[in-house]
């Protein structure tokens, strides 16, 4: 019967594009937007099973009937947007709560989509814990716009693979130009941009980008030093540190993670970093790795990048710069500084979907020597070949990450972003945003029951309730986690 299907999805292509296409081209091309016009086969066609063109025909995207539910759908968003802040931020329900809404089995025939909708309210928002919310403090925020929602759409529109630029070559040459664009906002060196002598992609997660520039520092010294040394590899970050790729292979008991101290602001220090490492290279292992942080998780801790890229310089370590939160920030002179000493580094990363209103999977990865990553990544087969990719004149964004061919237009919403609101205006948002922040530390401070924890740097504020007299320690303890959990 997958024939079957087959052979009417190509038959009803060949109808819809022409009837001279050969079979194999067709085959291909099972995926089309049907229109009604069904009709006889063409003679040199022969299609002896009946029984998928018998039945009814399905529409699954007809261009009048989406017009109507996404007019209908965009004003269950807007909606949305508006009342967003009358919800309870944290979702109210227990377990298993959906499992108990939904029928246990699909509908067999087509349910309304007026019905559908309804019970995305009824069903799935009390479900939702609201991170669009105005009162959601939690984590760092999933920031959104009118521009990159709009980018999405279109995004979802096109529906291009964009795996290669033969797939899709405004996918591949506008994600190069927005990448090019940040990276002038970033003040970047030439040496990150294609522009100049890198270059840069999107990934979905920091935790993809330090992946892939991890693969490829990792190949870089094991084909000096032989596959058969993976075990002697380390890496390096701070116990400050997010992530740091514990799948590309390296040993668990090779990824150290410097302890900070309180008194350095949680900061990884250039002295313990070279401590750790004379003490690996004394026993005979080798340095490969060391992801600096600019705004960490817990605290927004700086790293100091010129200071841990000279020390890593010395041993040849790949220097990763993850500014997944405050990279961001960087967009304003007042803070690019955080960025001194970016030109030492081999690579950075930060995440548009934390703090530059991009919506989410967005993280930025540049690097000063790509062809490192594509060689670790890259895929090759007889399928995907193609003139251009084969001379090299073009960029193959499927082998500048891990996620195969899957690979969607995700540049057209920095591109909707940036021009919709300009540099200037993305850099007002940064500050208000540290602005409000500004106004709520002053507040804690002037409150006795209050302490601030470490510095603020960002938007973010690491407060906590103070130890009273008469009070033991693991009573405030609780006391904070129930101000957490609030
Ligand atoms: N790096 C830093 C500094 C972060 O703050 C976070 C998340 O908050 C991450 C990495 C994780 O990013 P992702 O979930 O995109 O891998």
């Amino acid at each position: 019967s997958t024939i079957v299907q087959y052979l009417t999805c190509a038959y009803t292509s060949i109808i819809n594009r022409s009837p001279l296409c050969p079979s194999i081209f067709v085959l291909k091309h099972h995926n089309y937007l049907k229109t009604n016009k069904m009709g006889s086969p063409p003679s040199d066609f022969i299609i002896t099973a009946t029984e998928s063109m018998d039945s009814k025909e399905f529409m699954h995207l007809n261009p009048q009937d989406f017009r109507g539910k996404a007019h209908k759908a965009v004003d269950f968003i807007a909606d949305y947007y508006k009342n967003v802040e009358s919800y309870p931020v944290l979702s109210q329900v227990q377990p298993g709560f959906l499992k108990n809404r939904l029928p246990k089995t699909p509908p067999n025939t087509p349910e309304s989509f007026d019905t559908i909708l309804q019970d995305v309210q009824t069903d799935i928002i009390p479900g939702i814990t609201h991170w669009l919310s105005p009162n959601f403090f939690a984590y760092f925020p999933a920031s959104v716009s009118s521009a990159a929602f709009i980018g999405e759409m279109l995004c979802t529109c096109f529906n291009a693979v964009g795996f290669n630029w033969l797939a899709s070559p405004a996918a591949t040459e506008l994600e190069m130009v927005v990448m090019d664009w940040l990276a002038v906002m970033l003040q970047l060196p030439k040496t990150f941009m294609f522009s100049g002598s890198g270059g840069g992609v999107l990934q979905s997660s920091t935790s993809e980008s330090t992946l892939c520039t991890l693969v490829a520092a990792r190949d870089r010294v094991l084909n000096e030093i032989g596959i058969e040394n993976i075990g002697r590899l380390v890496v390096y970050g701070s116990d400050q540190t997010h992530a740091m790729g514990k799948i590309a292979g390296i040993p668990p008991h090779n990824i150290r993670c410097i302890p900070t101290r309180m008194e350095d602001d949680f900061a990884l220090s250039p002295y313990s970093l070279r401590k750790v490492i004379e003490a690996d290279v004394e026993q005979g292992l080798v340095p490969l790795f060391l992801c600096v942080t600019v705004g960490t998780t817990s605290t927004t801790a700086i790293d100091p990048i010129k200071e841990l890229a000279d020390v890593a310089k010395k041993y040849n370590i790949w220097v990763h710069v993850d500014g997944a939160y405050g990279g961001n920030a960087c967009i304003c002179p007042e803070y690019r500084p955080f960025l001194d000493g970016i030109e030492k580094v081999d690579s950075l990363s930060l995440s548009p979907h934390k703090w530059l209103l991009s919506y989410g999977e967005c993280c930025c990865l540049w690097m000063k020597n790509p062809n490192l990553v594509v060689s670790a990544l890259r895929t090759d087969p007889e399928y995907l070949k193609n003139k251009h990719s084969e001379s090299d004149s073009v960029v193959s964004y499927k082998d500048w990450q891990v996620a195969g061919t899957a690979r969607r237009f995700k540049s057209l919403r920095l591109w909707f972003l940036l021009r919709s609101y300009g540099v200037e205006n993305l850099q007002n948002h940064i500050r208000s945003d540290v602005r409000m922040a500004i106004t709520f530390e002053r507040l804690v401070k002037s409150d006795v029951r209050f302490e601030i924890v470490v510095p603020r740097r960002f938007a973010l504020v690491c407060f906590r309730l103070k130890q009273f007299n008469g009070f033991d320690t693991s009573y405030t303890e609780l006391l904070n986690k129930k101000l957490l959990e609030r």
